[in-house]
């Protein structure tokens, strides 16, 4: 039992430290004392394992110790290129890809586009992908280390993606199928917004504070953070913040009820009610350009105002519901046309008596792939938090 605990306690430390030299990099040892409160014994002993397991390097700092004298201070980094981590989104007919570092740093980025969507072709395709990312690294330690994909869909606590619309996919065991091509890879398959809300939290560190995350693009996705810890729900469904009926007897929605608030209040609910009112086809760029050239008429006007309540309405609910400390919000919309939240703030203010804090992603698409590389590194690495720089 003693030995037992001595282990945990020892991984405990190891995280914590790993954790912090990320955060702070570069630290001397002296600092990391001083940061994590742990006595220089068990700070030394740890430095010295990591630095044999080549996770960290150490150089001699450039700089004079400052006032107190003494030899220039040895200055801690976490060892990045010795090993690197692969996510990937499955999107409608594209599979977008990020490869980071150890650091959570991106290092290559691409979109690679599939013509079938059938579960075989997809995972024969992530085969390529992962194998084309294998040959563009050299000389790394220990390589991809790990593998997760993002679904838009459902998808429960084994894996199983239990429903995807965009793929047309029911009950689909992807992991099971990639583990066979990759047996000694770890790989992971959860909801895109899973890791997207893991990205956005590792980029904007708001420690024991509910946190929302909502992706209003394609669709409506919530990723919920309460406690520091990422709300999954018991079956791993939770999140599903599109479906909340706004309107019972509304717009049909592909999930079979009415009114749902995404059929409203997504990026795509927009430009379909765009293209509606103007009876033709009018792009993100197109539309982008318009309101640079103050082309916005009338008509698009009033849809702009109608668009602004649909979000209102649902991103009231979610505030009264978890009084969150902030939302970000995924929609390229509210990107271009920043009168649109400065208009929610002051619905919610009026309403509810308190400042929202309501700010735009900066990881923007990037954010799901992102999440899902520091969902392999957190794993690898035995910690619980990689601060991503910004
Ligand atoms: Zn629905």
């Amino acid at each position: 039992m003693e030995i037992a605990d001595s282990k945990f306690i020892k991984n405990i430390n190891r995280a914590i430290i790993l954790e912090e030299i990320i955060k702070n990099e570069p630290v001397s040892r002296s600092d990391l004392a001083k940061i994590t409160g742990l006595n220089k014994v068990t700070i030394s002993s740890q430095i010295s394992d990591l630095l044999d397991e080549k996770l960290l390097i150490e150089k001699k700092s450039e700089n004079s110790p400052g006032t107190s004298g003494g030899k220039k201070p040895i200055l801690l980094f976490l060892n990045k290129k010795c090993a690197y981590s692969l996510g990937l989104e499955l999107k409608k007919d594209s599979i977008s890809s990020v490869l980071t570092n150890l650091n959570g740093e991106i290092t290559q980025k691409e979109a690679f586009s599939v013509k079938k969507t059938s579960p075989e072709f997809i995972a024969d395709k992530i085969e390529e992908i992962f194998k084309y990312y294998t040959k563009s690294i050299k000389n790394s330690k220990f390589g991809i280390i790990g593998l997760s994909v993002g679904v838009h869909g459902k998808i429960d606590k084994n894996n199983i993606i239990i429903e995807c619309n965009n793929l047309k996919w029911k009950n689909i065991n992807l992991k099971k199928m990639l583990q066979k091509k990759f047996p000694d890879l770890n790989i992971n398959i959860k909801n895109n917004n899973y890791f997207s809300v893991l990205a956005e939290k590792s980029f904007y560190d708001i420690p024991n504070d509910p946190f929302i995350f909502l992706n209003m693009s394609a669709g409506i996705g919530m990723g919920i953070v309460i406690d520091n810890n990422i709300l999954l729900g018991v079956n791993g469904l939770s999140g599903e913040a599109g479906h909340v009926s706004i309107e019972l007897n509304g717009r049909k929605c592909y999930c079979g009820r009415r009114g749902c608030w995404e059929t409203y209040a997504c990026e795509n609910a927009f430009f379909k009610d765009l293209k509606e009112l103007k009876k033709k086809n009018i792009s993100y760029d197109k539309f982008s350009k318009m309101l640079d050239n103050n082309e916005i008429d009338e008509e698009i006007t009033a849809l702009l105002a109608d668009y602004e309540n649909y979000i209102y309405s649902g991103l009231l609910s979610i505030i009264n519901i978890f009084d969150p400390k902030l939302i970000l919000i995924y929609n390229r919309i509210l990107n271009i046309y920043p009168a649109l939240v400065k208009n929610l703030k002051k619905k919610i203010y009026k309403y509810n008596k308190i400042e929202a804090s309501i700010e735009l992603s900066e990881l923007k698409e990037d954010s799901c792939c992102l999440g899902a590389c520091i969902s392999n590194i957190l794993g690898f690495l035995n910690i619980n938090f990689l601060k991503l720089k910004k």
